[in-house]
């Protein structure tokens, strides 16, 4: 291949669907050859342009655009102070536009160049809501219809049934009480005078509603239907432990981030306990993490947000250990992951010998408008398009139409009963 150099590095933000995305364009000598990354860490969407615009880009300007490795490891490396959201973010929007930028002078989609297809498409499972275990069961129905075989359940969004939100003006936190719902009649407990505006949720309340749920779910819906939950971290240790137990009858997918990764340790307490299947690691930035967590066989998904990560180019090194510990993937796949993002998860997907389900939520038609080329969800599986790279691409003129909105996000500041501040 014809020698080639990077041009530019170019950050472009967009919000077409309610989410501030981040994605680079790495722009090539070769006119008209580039290829786009997603950098998208959405709460400090300034924070990482600016570390791509005024570090990464002039350090990167004038570099052989096809050493990847090289590029990741000085990248990582030229800071000093390395590792954490923002940079890792940024290192990734590079990451995966030059793994665009590879393939796509291969002539072949990326999953080809990382070894070719063990699959067709990427089985996904979808979220369903309700506030209560009948409007979640109709919900959870309606994906199974639509050929879903894998559905995450939650009541009332996280936090299920002990969450209450106080952001609008016509309630306040004293208005907390007992919340009443067919099957869920469990206290939340009422907030002192004066507590401040915020999300609250109970967590006791809350690990007691779930239990409610998924004994009304399988009573209604038998075994066939894969179901998954995500308790986002938001128990202390010992009551995940008591609700990964309690779930035990109820056969789930898995329960996602029982634990924060400050309370690691905790795991081996879970699994000591129970054989209910645990899936880890959306918030994880750092490789002593997850390290352990798989060689110690404590989990049995990694759900690794990739852009997180810094990339494809870590995600497949780990992706490649969970293979030999018997963990498999389950990568990030929400609304503030780019369209080109989900397309890096499909592809390794795709190859992972490991894979074992992938989240998606679908595209907006905004979303499908910006990101031309977006993969395509039939009959419950995610299917990329055989373009070469990434097989995603972005039109500027209609990204510009969407600016990222100013300020912090509304969803993330969250309180306990009591008003003490807790992670969202
Ligand atoms: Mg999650």
């Amino acid at each position: 291949m014809a020698s080639l150099t990077i041009r530019d590095v170019r950050t472009i933000l967009t919000c077409p669907s309610g989410s501030r995305l981040v994605v680079v364009k790495l722009e090539t000598s070769e006119p008209g050859l580039h290829g786009l990354g997603c950098a998208t860490f959405t709460q400090r969407h300034l924070a990482v342009k600016t570390a791509l615009d005024e570090y990464l880009r002039p350090f990167l300007v004038g570099k052989d655009p096809d050493r990847i490795e090289d590029i990741w490891q000085t990248s990582y490396q030229n800071s000093y102070w390395r590792n954490g959201p923002v940079l890792n973010n940024a290192l990734s929007g590079i990451d995966m536009a030059l793994w665009d930028i590879k393939a796509k002078r291969a002539g072949m989609p990326l999953y080809q160049l990382l070894g070719g297809k063990c699959r067709e498409g990427a089985v996904i499972y979808g979220h369903a809501d309700g506030r209560d275990p009948h409007e979640v069961e109709d919900h959870v129905r309606a994906f199974v219809e639509q050929g879903y075989q894998y559905v995450r359940a939650q009541m009332g969004g996280y936090g299920g049934r002990g969450w209450r939100s106080f952001l609008s003006s016509d309630a306040t936190p004293r208005s907390l009480g007992r919340i009443r719902g067919e099957a869920t009649d469990h206290p939340i407990r009422p907030a002192p005078e004066g507590a401040l505006p915020g999300s609250y949720y109970d967590p006791r309340a809350y690990a007691l509603s779930v239990e409610t749920l998924f004994d009304h779910l399988r009573s209604q819906l038998g075994f066939d239907v894969e179901l998954l939950h995500d308790v986002h971290e938001r128990l202390a240790p010992i009551d995940a432990v008591g609700l990964a137990k309690a779930l035990e009858p109820y056969k789930l997918f898995f329960l996602e981030d029982p634990l924060a990764p400050e309370d690691l340790e905790w795991f081996q307490m879970i699994r000591s306990q129970t054989t209910t299947p645990i899936a880890m690691g959306e918030l994880f930035n750092h490789p002593r993490e997850w390290t352990p967590l798989i060689a110690n066989r404590l989990i049995d998904f990694m759900r690794m947000h990739i852009s997180q990560m810094g990339g494809i180019t870590p995600a497949r090194k780990v992706a490649a250990m969970g293979e030999l510990f018997g963990v498999r993937t389950a990568w990030h796949g929400p609304g503030d992951v780019s369209p080109v993002g989900h397309a890096a998860n499909l592809h390794l997907d795709l190859v992972c010998a490991n894979f074992g389900v992938q989240e998606f939520g679908g595209f907006a038609d905004a979303e499908k408008e910006v990101f031309p080329g977006c993969p395509e969800l039939r009959g419950g599986y995610l299917y990329p398009n055989e373009q070469p790279g990434l097989g995603v691409d972005i039109d500027e003129e209609k990204a510009a139409r969407y600016p990222p909105f100013a300020g912090p996000d509304s969803w993330t500041l969250t309180r306990r009963p009591d008003g003490t501040p807790a992670r969202p």
